[in-house]
Parts: C-alpha cells; structure tokens; sequence
C-alpha cells in the first residue's frame, strides 16, 4: 500500500525543493545524492510513488525496473568509467530511509571488500 503524503523524491520531481538533476524523462529523474559515498552517486527514481521498495516494483512493473538498470549504465557510461554498482536498500534495518523505490548509482574508486 502506497503512502499518499508526497515523499522527499514525490518533491524534487515537482520542483518544491531543489536538488542536481542528471536525467529526466516521463518515468523517472536522475539526482546526485546529497550525501555521496562514491565520486558518483546518483539516485534513480521512478516518478510515481506507488511503489515503496524493488520488490514491489520487480512484480507491479518489471520494465520500469529495467528502464532504471538501463539509466544507471547510461549515467555511468556518461559521468563515470561505465561501471558501477546498483543498490537497492530494502526496509529499515537495511538501510531504507525514504520508502519510495529508488536505485543507488555508485561508480569510481569502489573497494572489492565492502558493501556496507
Ligand atoms: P535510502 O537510505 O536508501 O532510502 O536512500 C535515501 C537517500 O536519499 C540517501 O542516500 C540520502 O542521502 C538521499 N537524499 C535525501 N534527501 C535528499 C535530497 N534532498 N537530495 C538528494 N538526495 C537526498
């Protein structure tokens, strides 16, 4: 079930607060992190709000899921060396702060031995 209140991202994508926008089309907006833990850190928001995690999204739009894997090569290809790493933080012990689905871009100088 969808939370109806308007999230932090629900804000940015109607320009109520600012924030850096890398990408922007009729499904979803590209913003650098405002706490980036990589050169690159860029989150991949789908414009509605409907899905609170990746899990609700993999099974209420798989192809919007795949539009966010193809937006974070592109944006990596672009702003980055193409590679990179795609997180998804699912549920609050795991990290999840803002319950609107979102993918973490995280390219350059990455370390082999940590996710966390
Ligand atoms: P998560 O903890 O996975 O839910 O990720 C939420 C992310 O949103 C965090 O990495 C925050 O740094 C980021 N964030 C929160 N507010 C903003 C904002 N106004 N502009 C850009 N990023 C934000």
């Amino acid at each position: 079930m969808s939370d109806t209140t308007p999230s932090i991202f629900t804000k940015i994508i109607n320009r109520e607060i600012p924030a850096d926008i890398l990408f922007e089309n009729n499904r979803l907006i590209a913003i650098r992190d405002i706490a980036p833990q990589a050169p690159m850190h860029v989150l991949v928001i789908p414009k509605t709000q409907a899905y609170a995690n990746v899990t609700e999204l993999a099974s209420g739009d798989p192809a919007l899921l795949s539009e966010i894997v193809v937006t974070a090569h592109n944006l990596a290809t672009l702003h980055s060396n193409g590679e990179y790493r795609l997180v998804f933080n699912t549920g609050e012990t795991a990290g999840q702060t803002v319950f609107h689905v979102h993918a973490h871009v995280l390219s350059g100088a990455l370390q082999e031995h940590t996710l966390a």
